[in-house]
């Protein structure tokens, strides 16, 4: 195992940024698990499956081909060899991610990668289940969240940015479903580790929260 850093919360916390940018100051690569799911989830989308059909996801997931390759350090999903890292950003591919990921056989096969890949390299890792499921040993972890309004926002002024139209009690409404899902799910459920240190970014600006993960690794690794 190399050294981690696991950092996991609910969806619009900031973790991504966050992550990005203390793999990139450590030397540490980057591994987005979300997009993994998220990639699945294309997946099911393409083949036309319906996200409660539970046996025809788990078909899926079998034949489902997913890897990982690193281009200039930024993480590029596969599936079947097709670079997909422009579809997985989507509102329907997450809400599709959010219900699929609750299958345990999802779990399993995405978690294996996620693991192998930590085996091989010093990782700043994130997702819902990586302090408590993936890299329980993880001597650096972190639970990263923000009140719904602030997530609502942050989300509304990215796509904002974009040029793209939202209704901002939408965004809200959907995340806090998204969050319910996450957290009462019966496999690996999104939960603060005992070990984790909870960091609310609700007040933080970016530069806050890397530097105070930054000095959590600096203690614990
Ligand atoms: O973080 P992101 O929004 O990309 O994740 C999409 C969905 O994938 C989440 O809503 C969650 O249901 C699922 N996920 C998960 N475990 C992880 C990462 C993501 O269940 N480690």
């Amino acid at each position: 195992m190399g050294k981690s850093i696991a950092i996991d919360g609910p969806a619009g916390a900031g973790k991504s940024t966050i992550a990005k940018l203390v793999a990139k100051e450590l030397g540490f690569i980057y591994v987005d698990t979300g997009a993994m799911y998220r990639a699945m989830a294309l997946y099911l989308i393409r083949q036309g499956i319906d996200r409660n059909d539970t046996l025809q996801i788990e078909k899926a997931c079998e034949d489902a081909d997913i890897s990982i390759s690193y281009e200039n350090g930024r993480q590029v999903v596969l599936l079947f060899g097709e670079n997909v890292n422009d579809y997985l950003r989507t509102e329907e591919v997450g809400n599709m991610a959010s219900m699929s990921s609750v299958n345990p056989k999802v779990r399993e096969k995405l978690v294996a990668l996620q693991q192998k890949l930590a085996a091989q390299k010093d990782v700043v890792m994130d997702g819902r289940d990586i302090g408590t499921v993936v890299l329980p040993d993880s001597r650096c972890k972190i639970y990263l969240t923000a009140s719904s309004q602030v997530r609502a926002q942050r989300r509304y002024d990215e796509l904002a940015e974009k040029g793209e139209k939202a209704d901002i009690s939408k965004i809200e409404a959907d995340i806090i479903e998204r969050d319910h899902r996450d957290m009462t799910r019966e496999h690996s459920p999104l939960k603060q580790a005992e070990d984790a240190v909870l960091i609310d970014s609700s007040e933080l600006t970016i530069e806050e929260v890397k530097n105070a993960i930054l000095a959590e690794a600096k203690k614990r690794l």
